[in-house]
């Protein structure tokens, strides 16, 4: 499978960007804000959604049993935003729960979801905690991550009462992996979306750019990150919690609508993720989306060694935070 390094996009705009907005923390009152103005801007982009409230889930928000939330949702999707799942609920849910909620995301959305992004702390998550990773990288996970809390991920394991990869096979196109704070996601993953054989409950595996809160956003998403993303005719898929911050109380980080408003007058292609990842297949021509041993080896040492770059930053600025 050749990367996608010379992408053209669509209208021969210069480049392409969108977001995967994970529900975290969610609610009508603190992503609204976000939503009327990335649509006042120009930009389509995903939502993902819990069907199901849960006790005991992280951070938690609203979801589509209630009812202001519900038709708030339906009305973004018919406004061209794509809406997934991001999970059945905030917290495990065992099988039947998950296909309960494909099916309930069918019925509300009209089809199935297009993507699914793992929710933290759900044990029924695909593939997820050491499992992202193959061969000695593991180990090295397992080490970067001691301390922290550990997640067994048993979505994928047949027979499991939490297994559900089957249905993921079968009805989802593609499930969100890497984050890098790099912008430009074709460069840090050119081979998405790709298949990985030893992941086969996931058709199809794609990358994104951190902006988990407001404060990443803006240590991120400089003008000049922004300016380089241009140039590079790239394309950024943020990975987002937009309940994270940027519209707390309702009120819209004014720095945050800045930085977007610059994105959107920069005039790149701006479509919904599955939209964008189903061009990038498209364009390669390919059915076959495997990707070859060497180049997973090397995404999964470049996501490690980003993520210990971040750790290390992140210690950094803990340590220089002046004391109280
Ligand atoms: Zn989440």
């Amino acid at each position: 499978m050749m990367p996608n390094l010379q992408i053209r996009w669509p209208g021969n705009r210069p480049f392409a960007f969108t977001v995967i907005d994970d529900t975290d923390w969610a609610t009508v009152q603190n992503v609204k804000p976000v939503y009327d103005l990335l649509a006042d801007l120009g930009f389509r982009t995903t939502k993902t959604v819990w069907m199901f409230q849960s006790e005991n889930g992280i951070n938690p928000g609203e979801t589509c049993e209630d009812a202001e939330y519900r038709s708030w949702v339906v009305a973004l999707q018919n406004r061209g935003f794509e809406i997934a799942l991001h999970n059945a609920a905030a917290g495990t849910s065992d099988r039947v729960r998950s296909l309960r909620a494909l099916d309930g995301f069918r019925d509300l959305f009209g089809n199935d979801t297009a993507i699914h992004c793992n929710h933290t702390g759900c044990l029924e998550n695909l593939y997820w905690g050491d499992t992202r990773l193959s061969g000695w990288r593991r180990g090295v996970y397992r080490s970067l991550t001691r301390g922290v809390r550990t997640e067994i991920s048993r979505g994928h394991v047949a027979g499991d009462p939490l297994f559900w990869g089957d249905a993921c096979r079968e009805r989802v196109r593609y499930v969100r992996n890497f984050v890098f704070d790099q912008l430009n996601t074709l460069k840090m993953c050119p081979e998405m979306p790709y298949y990985d054989p030893a992941k086969p409950y996931v058709n199809l595996w794609f990358a994104s750019a951190d902006a988990g809160n407001l404060a990443t956003f803006l240590r991120n998403f400089t003008y000049a990150a922004i300016d380089r993303l241009v140039s590079e005719r790239g394309l950024c898929i943020v990975y987002s919690h937009f309940g994270g911050g940027f519209a707390p109380g309702g009120h819209l980080d004014r720095e945050f609508a800045n930085r977007m408003t610059y994105i959107a007058g920069k005039g790149g292609w701006f479509a919904p993720v599955s939209t964008v990842l189903d061009h990038l297949r498209g364009e390669a021509g390919a059915d076959e989306r495997i990707i070859a041993p060497a180049a997973l080896a090397s995404l999964e040492s470049r996501w490690l060694q980003n993520r210990t770059k971040v750790e290390v930053a992140k210690k950094v600025r803990r340590a220089l935070r002046p004391r109280k």
